[in-house]
């Protein structure tokens, strides 16, 4: 058996998921007539407290709706340097909407009102792009997955209503996050002007991100959606599955989290590896010496059926996730030791 930690989004839908899936009422999504799409935008809606949803193939592109109908070309988004919308997107940030990005030091990725004050440009003065959107990623997948409480960005949010800054939410992991820390999802849609969640993670989908907002917003993101060819016709199929995932794979979310925890302990008694993050959700991020590279390690854990992306020179990252089981947890233990 191969033991997959690369990423929660390895993960297959499960038969209840796929019964699910069959069995969905379809129509035209770019019609707007699917009514398992318009079900799932409405219940993930109404669940943060937002006026409107959207259904996007991917979490890019749920971003990059986002920064491109929050902002006009010039602008200027702010957010931490290890963000996946700086990182992770091809680009996209810069090349969707044109915009430049001032990236911030944070703490694991995490940024503070302080800095974020710090990084706001005097809009009276033409030499410096206009500031327009502060962007926050939780759980915080470069920071191995720590999360923000409710009022460190609420502290962040009054920064933001200071300087007229939109505020976004990378929600890719937000369940993580609210199962750890009990928050709820009504306390993040009033924190937020718009957030992204993905399906496609912890939750266990194939595939699937959505969108929150106003009801205007949502209607212009609507329709750079199309722009970018994202109209997509019998997604019902898809939006079934995360219907399916909301009922029935959040809660059972402490469970990557315990065996993240428990992978941290094995790993502790590893003599190659130096320093482990702290694990605070489904994230696993440790540091190998300077002696051995990140790239070779990852290879020879593929040998021994372990497979796992590399973070950085010396970096390594494991995610657990729905198909991660005790099983494997404890062939892990095992092939790590050989
Ligand atoms: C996975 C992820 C996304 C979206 O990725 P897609 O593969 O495009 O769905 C966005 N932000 C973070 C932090 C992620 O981990």
């Amino acid at each position: 058996m191969t033991i997959d930690l690369r990423s929660d989004t390895v993960t297959q839908p499960t038969p209840a998921m796929r019964e699910a899936m069959f069995s969905a009422p379809l129509g035209d999504d770019v019609f707007g007539d699917d009514p398992t799409v318009n079900a799932l935008e409405t219940k993930v809606a109404e669940l943060f407290g937002m006026e409107a949803a959207l259904f996007c193939p991917s979490g890019t592109m749920t971003n990059q709706l986002a920064i491109r109908t929050h902002t006009r070309p010039g602008d200027e988004v702010i957010c931490d340097q290890l963000s996946h919308i700086y990182l992770y997107e091809g680009g996209g940030t810069m090349a969707n909407a044109l915009v430049s990005v001032a990236l911030l030091p944070g703490v694991r990725g995490k940024l503070t009102p302080e800095l974020i004050r710090d990084a706001v440009n005097n809009p009276a003065d033409p030499h410096r792009p206009l500031s327009r959107l502060v962007s926050l990623e939780n759980t915080m997948n470069k920071g191995g997955g720590c999360y923000y409480t409710v009022p460190e960005i609420a502290a962040i949010q009054q920064v933001c209503k200071d300087h007229k800054l939109v505020l976004h939410l990378d929600g890719a992991r937000l369940f993580n996050a609210l199962i750890e820390t009990g928050d709820s999802p009504e306390a993040y849609g009033q924190l937020f002007d718009s957030i992204s969640i993905c399906l496609s993670k912890g939750l266990g989908c194939p595939v699937g991100s959505l969108l929150l907002g106003t009801r205007d917003f949502i209607a212009q993101a609507r329709r750079y959606r199309k722009l970018m060819g994202g109209g997509w016709r019998q997604a019902g199929f898809l939006a079934a599955a995360g219907i399916y995932a909301l009922d029935h794979h959040v809660n059972r979310l402490k469970i990557d989290h315990s065996r993240a925890r428990k992978i941290g302990a094995i790993l502790e008694k590893r003599p190659e590896v130096e320093e482990i993050y702290p694990i605070d959700t489904n994230i696993v991020i440790f540091r190998l010496p300077e002696s051995i590279l990140a790239t070779d390690y990852v290879a020879q854990l593929a040998e021994k059926g372990i497979r796992a992306v590399t973070f950085g020179k010396h970096l390594v990252r494991f995610v657990t996730h729905l198909d991660f089981t005790d099983e494997h947890l404890t062939e892990l233990e095992k092939r790590l030791a050989v």
